[in-house]
């Protein structure tokens, strides 16, 4: 790995908090920072302080409108409910534009970074995979990850592999590269017909010459660990190996955990740790410009600490301590949590529930077959 992996962390990324009873709760960051700090992985980064993006960074995907719009919300309260500002999902605060601004600035922030010669960086704060061209959409202001990605593309039309496993369709990236070939995205998620956005059926492929570059894989609910393992060897290895990107960029929402709150997918640690084994892998033999991650969803904030702590851990190829101490337990605590788990990892046997095992697996059978076939042969497979 060249140079070391680049962490955008600082207090004022907490600022991003839509009402004190959102779920979206900026606990998630600190807590995260706090136990990765803890287990002395922050010694083996380099931690930076996150820029706030200009409104010449915010043009590189939306519109001059709505950017406006989000700005009067936050100056003169006004609701916009036509750019999705003040709905139920996304109500409007004082800080919005600034804090949805140094969002985006962390993760450029991490593209430049890649740009400049590192090769790796895990950007906690982003993943803001719904905000649309003009919109704002499931607790996202403005799409940080779009936003890289161009920022990226008009140095040069390097390819990038878009992998997404939040338990929700990456929907405002998808429709931001789908008439494009050289942005390959995939999302693996809870179906559209029991999950917000309600997009993200295996039918979306692409459009003109994108077709075949936009991938879906939907899931039953509480699909699980061997579906997301399933998925990853038989989709998203063979496209990875094919497509060859410059670049891998990944959102790596945890709302798919078995213990979220928001969506019911069954995803423990363990089958997160293997699929990000197999991305470090794949990205440090194939991607020249190494690999960009980046947060997303994950709405129990000690459980998202935790793994989120895993993943830098895995990223930097350390041995992490399983146990965690009791130093970040009685913090939780005192932030008012409750049932700390003992341990970094998941226990081996989690229990399963809605469907049973036999239907989860036939779907993802007819789905996989479906995929293939519609995607498959535009990657000469
Ligand atoms: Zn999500």
């Amino acid at each position: 790995m060249r140079g070391k992996l680049v962490y955008p962390y600082s207090d004022a990324l907490l600022e991003y908090e839509f009402k004190t009873d959102h779920p979206l709760k900026p606990d998630r960051l600190k807590l995260t920072h706090l136990l990765s700090k803890q287990l002395g992985l922050l010694d083996l980064v380099e931690e930076i302080e996150p820029t706030l993006a200009t409104r010449e960074d915010l043009e590189l995907f939306h519109a001059p409108e709505f950017i406006d719009a989000v700005i009067d919300s936050g100056t003169n309260n006004n609701v916009h409910p036509q750019y999705g500002l003040g709905t139920a999902d996304n109500p409007i605060f004082p800080l919005i534009h600034e804090t949805g601004a140094r969002y985006v600035g962390a993760t450029l922030d991490s593209m430049r970074a890649i740009m400049d010669g590192n090769s790796n960086t895990f950007c906690i704060s982003g993943g803001l995979h719904h905000a649309h061209r003009n919109a704002a959409s499931g607790f996202c202001i403005y799409n940080d990850i779009v936003i890289a990605i161009n920022m990226l593309k008009k140095k040069k039309n390097y390819k990038v592999l878009y992998f997404d496993f939040d338990a929700h369709h990456g929907d405002g990236v998808q429709n931001a590269f789908y008439r494009s070939k050289e942005v390959l995205t995939i999302s693996v998620h809870q179906t559209g017909k029991t999950l917000f956005p309600g997009t993200g059926f295996i039918y979306e492929t692409g459009a003109a010459e994108g077709i075949g570059y936009s991938v879906n894989i939907p899931l039953m609910p509480g699909a699980g660990t061997p579906e997301l393992i399933r998925i990853f060897d038989d989709v998203v290895v063979p496209l990875f190996e094919s497509f060859e990107p410059d670049l891998l960029v990944t959102q790596m929402g945890v709302d798919g955990h078995y213990m979220d709150p928001l969506a019911h997918l069954t995803y423990t640690s363990h089958g997160y740790e293997t699929v990000v084994r197999k991305l470090l892998k794949m990205s440090s033999d194939i991607c020249k410009l190494g690999w960009l991650a980046v947060g997303g969803g994950g709405y129990h904030p000690v459980n998202v600490a935790r793994l989120w702590t895993l993943f830098l851990g895995l990223m930097l190829g350390e041995d992490i301590p399983n146990r965690i101490p009791d130093e970040f337990k009685e913090t939780c605590t005192e932030m008012g949590y409750h049932d700390i788990p003992e341990f970094i990892r998941d226990p081996e046997e989690i229990v399963q529930m809605y469907f049973s095992r036999e239907e989860i697996s036939l779907d993802l059978e007819r789905s996989l077959r479906r995929v293939k076939e519609l995607v498959f042969p535009y990657h000469g497979l």
